[in-house]
């Protein structure tokens, strides 16, 4: 019998499997932050706090971060959304930390982003609705990564591809629909 076998499909789904699959961003429970002994939470922008490219805030979203920074988290929206006016007045409003133009799941966005937020991976939390950018990335630094559903079914015609073998992964996970 040869032992040269090497391969194994545990570790890419190790790097692609989030922490925690939710329905959406307001049911994340903060004990479940508390008892990992998280302090910030990085989220995605377009299709996790606002639909896609509607950059208004809702009286919910606005809550939900001052619900956070009320429980001592720090907060910051990581986003591969190219810098608009828009994007920086929402998280003026949401007086969250930001990050725009980024690549999604190259590491050294998600280092910038822990490095303004003054935090390391173990203290960190990824939220965000795919999993090839953000669930990925989140995982590639050794955050903690939250994957929730996407809020609409808009978006970026190179976002449709990726779903495909996205909504592979998430059956063979067994989460989502
Ligand atoms: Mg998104």
């Amino acid at each position: 019998m040869s032992n040269n076998i090497t391969y194994s499909p545990r570790p890419i789904r190790r790097v692609l499997a989030p922490s925690l699959y939710l329905e959406k961003i307001y049911d994340l429970p903060f004990e479940w932050l508390t008892e990992r002994a998280i302090t910030s939470v990085v989220t995605d922008l377009d299709n996790t706090l606002v639909p896609w490219r509607d950059y208004r805030v809702a009286d919910q979203l606005a809550g939900w971060f001052d619900s956070l920074h009320g429980n001592g988290f720090k907060t910051l929206i990581l986003t591969n959304a190219r810098p608009a006016p828009t994007i920086v007045e929402l998280s003026r409003t949401l007086n969250t930390k930001l990050v725009v133009g980024a690549r999604k799941p190259v590491s050294r966005f998600f280092r910038k982003a822990l490095e303004l937020l003054d935090s390391k991976p173990h203290e960190t939390c990824v939220i965000g609705d795919q999993i090839f950018t953000d669930v990925l990335g989140g995982n590639l630094v050794g955050c903690h990564t939250v994957l929730v559903e996407r809020i609409g079914h808009r978006e970026f015609a190179g976002t449709r591809i990726m779903r495909l073998l996205e909504r592979l992964v998430k059956m063979h996970m067994g989460i989502g629909k």
